[in-house]
């Protein structure tokens, strides 16, 4: 965290889907030198054991239903936190660069005048395969991996979401790992369901890492209905495509529902 006394630097840091034993050591390093830190909601609260007992700690997320802090507010916290030579770390959930906004949050930092470093966190969708046992790429299965969210911008700016060309990708041998695929699991059955097989295995994991990880597997064409019955929410990463069929068992599961057998 080396730096010129004084150009204001905010670190944004990547925490891992929630175990703190996932995080990194430069994210580690980034919370104990924090004079304020600025917490996402999908941050395990594990992460803030690293931090001062002076630091000042400043949730940013937006649980038990509140609305989320405005982003804009949050840049112009940070820039000016960063301008009084405070050491501003932004944690967020996973990876900063992956669904996490981290791009955006750069340049409208940078517009502020405030140099910006990003450290890498281990991303929801390789923490919750990786906790089921199943690989993301495989020689027999997959020889690539695509990371899609299930959630179009609401700002209508963004295109809806494309699930035929997404489907279209999984059969030529694409794993699909979708974020944020859960308030909208019917389109996404149904999308998929337009280019893959109804039998196609898929698996789901909430909170993936954490104490109260619940996952199962199913078929494509039973993925809406498992979630309602079995009350799957968010966090939770869907995993689609034949490598889910080639779970391999690891040691320590935790957590599970009956995981349906993939067909
Ligand atoms: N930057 C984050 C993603 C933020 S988008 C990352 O790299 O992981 C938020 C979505 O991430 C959630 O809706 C969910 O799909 C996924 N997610 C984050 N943490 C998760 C967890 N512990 N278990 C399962 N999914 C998680």
């Amino acid at each position: 965290m080396s730096r010129e006394r004084n150009i204001p630097l905010v670190h944004l840091v990547g925490a891992g889907p929630g175990d703190p034993e996932l995080l990194t050591l430069k994210a580690i390093r980034a919370i104990r030198q924090a004079t304020v830190l600025l917490v996402d909601d999908l941050v395990g609260r594990g992460a803030l054991r690293y931090a001062r007992r002076s630091t000042r700690v400043v949730d940013v997320g937006k649980r038990g239903g509140c609305a989320s802090t405005p982003q804009a507010f949050i840049e112009r916290l940070m820039a000016a936190e960063a301008m009084r030579g405070e050491r501003v770390v932004r944690l967020k959930g996973g990876d900063p660069f992956v669904f996490g906004r981290g791009g955006e949050e750069v340049a409208h930092l940078r517009a502020l005048g405030v140099e910006v470093e990003v450290v890498n966190g281990i991303t929801a969708g390789l923490a919750a395969a990786t906790s089921i046992g199943v690989p993301l790429t495989h020689r027999d299965h997959a020889h690539g991996v695509l990371f899609v969210t299930g959630h179009a911008r609401g700002d209508g700016r963004g295109a809806a979401i494309d699930w035929p060309s997404i489907a279209a990708a999984a059969t030529s041998g694409i794993t699909v790992v979708v974020y944020m695929g859960i308030a909208t699991v019917e389109a996404l059955q149904a999308g998929l369901a337009s280019g893959l097989a109804g039998s196609t295995p898929v698996a789901i994991v909430q909170n993936a890492s954490l104490p109260g990880q619940r996952d199962a597997m199913c078929r494509l064409d039973e993925l809406a209905a498992l979630v309602a019955n079995e009350r799957f929410g968010a966090p939770a990463i869907i995993v689609v495509g034949d490598v889910v069929r080639a779970a391999v068992a690891l040691a320590k599961p935790r957590g599970r529902v009956k995981a349906a057998q993939a067909a």
